[in-house]
């Protein structure tokens, strides 16, 4: 394996890791390190550089929610052992705090677009953004918290809209669409955003 570090323009600091287990490009962002991609031997860097532009806006809006919390972490840090302890507690806060903005988000929304929800519940899956049951109990990916703020509304709307609508029919899209114009698009773009791409610990 080997490892460096690049600076990327517009874009700022990028772990490069060749990796002969990869058989795939892996583009990640940390917290607490940043973004990284990882790569099987060979790989042409224009496409590694391709990758990344084609991200960049979601890496820039990571890369500036983070930045003054690594700020603080960085100037506390003494030894090693109290700077895991902290960003250990770092992170349980933020989960926490992730799902009280997300939930304050969600009832905001369900009562602007009267789509009236059960039960809010938080996962944190290498699989999905959300999920809407027959019940109407919805349960969104903790992750969420980690994207730019319009692909959030996406997710919350569109699991919202699925208290009305239970599949993706025509009409479903055609209802988020009244409520959020260019949801399709946002659902495009997402998938190039999976979850499993987040290392979130
Ligand atoms: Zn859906």
């Amino acid at each position: 394996m080997k490892k460096s570090i690049r600076i990327i323009k517009d874009i700022g600091r990028v772990i490069f890791v060749e990796n002969p287990r990869n058989k795939n490009i892996n583009l990640s962002f940390h917290p607490i390190k940043g973004i990284r991609i990882s790569y099987p031997p060979g790989t042409d860097y224009k496409a590694l550089e391709d990758i990344i532009y084609r991200h960049q806006d979601q890496l820039k809006a990571l890369t500036a929610q983070y930045t003054d919390q690594n700020k603080d972490q960085n100037k506390k840090k003494d030894n090693n052992n109290d700077k895991v302890k902290e960003q250990k507690a770092a992170i349980i806060i933020k989960k926490r705090e992730a799902s009280r903005q997300i939930t304050q988000r969600m009832n905001f929304l369900s009562d602007k677009y009267n789509l009236p929800y059960n039960k809010l519940s938080f996962r944190n899956q290498k699989t999905r953004w959300g999920s809407c049951s027959y019940q109407n109990n919805i349960s969104i990916n903790i992750q969420l918290i980690l994207l730019p703020s319009k692909f959030q509304d996406y997710i919350l709307l569109h699991e919202l809209m699925h208290t009305k609508i239970k599949n993706h029919s025509k009409d479903f899209w055609n209802e988020l669409e009244k409520i959020m114009p260019g949801a399709q698009e946002y659902n495009r773009q997402l998938k190039l955003f999976h979850p499993k791409k987040i290392e979130f610990i």
